[in-house]
């Protein structure tokens, strides 16, 4: 019996991992032998505990709250818990808020995570064999670490040399080198998967797609970047969920694994269809398109053109590819926020006014 521990389980992607896992997923994951979550989060302004209220009193699921990078926590928890895998999705992931704090992203992303690693080898070479073959960590990262593409360039695979642009994507770029050098160094079972642009229920309003919804139907402007062009693969977030266990399951130790939603699409496209959706869920009163409210602002510095993950590997490999449509996956995503407009105002109240863009 396995207990699988989530880093940043109450952010955006682990909290709708949590709800899979414990939901649709779970005979899957009790295929692998898991029969216990823990879910390690420092609850900062993009954690939210209340996403995963429904568990409260489930004995699959432990909350425990801390940082990943305080080795003593961590310790505590891998042998309490006798943690046989890790899914790291714990660090700061805002762009616009890397470029403002640099330094709070390499502490957080790089450092935290080193010291995570450090912990986790410690104790992985405290198991004994048996365990020892069954543990594995796998960390969560971006394809943001691969930077810009043009038009016409081929999509990133594994093997495309990393670029980051920002600071969040250099600072998870390091933390995916640290990742990869526990394995060559100390023959620690690491696996590393460099995803899309996720998108959602539960996902912080200061994204893109969350932001745009709710400023529409607040009657506020939709705010694009530049000239709206910029494109991004969206990745519906269960898929990713769902390439994540495989990955678990059966990758491949020490090799990295795109996971990409196959859809790439302009923000300006994912706007317009975001107000078409609404148009038919929520219309306005005047019967206008909320188009209407789009305008375009100063761009982002250093803001990549395009990213592209070719998911082959995932493909050929682990059977994996996502699955959700576009446009439907959307559509549940709009209608989820519709109808937890108190998650939304609690958020909005508490912790951050919606004043700024939002891509990831
Ligand atoms: P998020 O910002 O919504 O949530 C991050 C969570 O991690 C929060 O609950 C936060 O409290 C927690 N956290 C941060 N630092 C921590 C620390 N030191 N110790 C413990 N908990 C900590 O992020 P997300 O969108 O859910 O992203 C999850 C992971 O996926 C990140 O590593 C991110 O880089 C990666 N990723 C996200 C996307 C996306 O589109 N959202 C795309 C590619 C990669």
């Amino acid at each position: 019996m396995k207990t699988l521990l989530i880093t940043g389980g109450c952010g955006f992607i682990g909290s709708n991992f949590i709800l899979w896992a414990l939901g649709k997923g779970w005979d899957q994951l009790r295929k692998q032998g898991v029969d216990q979550l823990v879910n390690l989060d420092k609850l900062s302004y993009a954690g939210n505990a209340s996403n995963l209220k429904q568990f409260d009193n489930d004995p699959r699921y432990i909350l425990v709250h801390g940082d990943i990078g305080d080795k003593k926590i961590c310790q505590t928890l891998l042998e309490k818990y006798e943690v046989l895998r890790i899914i790291n999705f714990a660090a700061e992931s805002h762009v616009d808020r890397s470029i403002e704090s640099p330094e709070v992203f390499f502490e957080n992303n790089l450092m935290a995570t080193v010291r995570f690693l450090e912990t986790s080898r410690v104790y992985y070479e405290s198991l004994c064999k048996n365990q020892a073959a069954e543990f594995r960590f796998l960390h969560v990262s971006t394809d943001e670490v691969y930077g810009s593409l043009q038009p016409d360039d081929p999509s990133f695979v594994e093997s495309t040399a990393y670029s980051p642009n920002s600071p969040y994507a250099a600072s998870k770029a390091c933390s995916d080198f640290a990742v990869r050098s526990y394995f060559h160094t100390f023959n620690f079972p690491v696996l590393t998967t460099n995803c899309s642009n996720n998108y959602g229920p539960m996902q912080f309003p200061e994204k893109l797609i969350p932001l745009m919804i709710l400023n529409a139907v607040e009657g506020l402007d939709l705010p694009i970047y530049g000239s709206g062009k910029n494109v991004r693969d969206w990745l519906f977030v269960t898929d990713h969920c769902l390439g994540i266990v495989e990955v678990l399951a059966e990758g491949k130790l020490g090799e990295t694994y795109n996971i990409g939603g196959m859809n790439e699409l302009s923000n300006i496209a994912v706007v317009n269809t975001v107000c078409e959706i609404l148009n038919e869920l929520k219309p306005r009163k005047d019967g206008l398109s909320y188009t209407e409210q789009i305008t375009y602002v100063k761009d982002r510095p250093g803001h990549d053109f395009r990213y592209s993950v070719n998911c082959n590997k995932i493909q050929r490999d682990l059977n994996w590819k996502p699955k959700e449509d576009f446009k439907a996956g959307l559509k549940k995503t709009i209608e989820w926020y519709l109808s937890n407009t108190e998650w939304c105002q609690e958020i909005t109240m508490k912790k951050y006014k919606r004043n700024r863009i939002g891509l990831t």
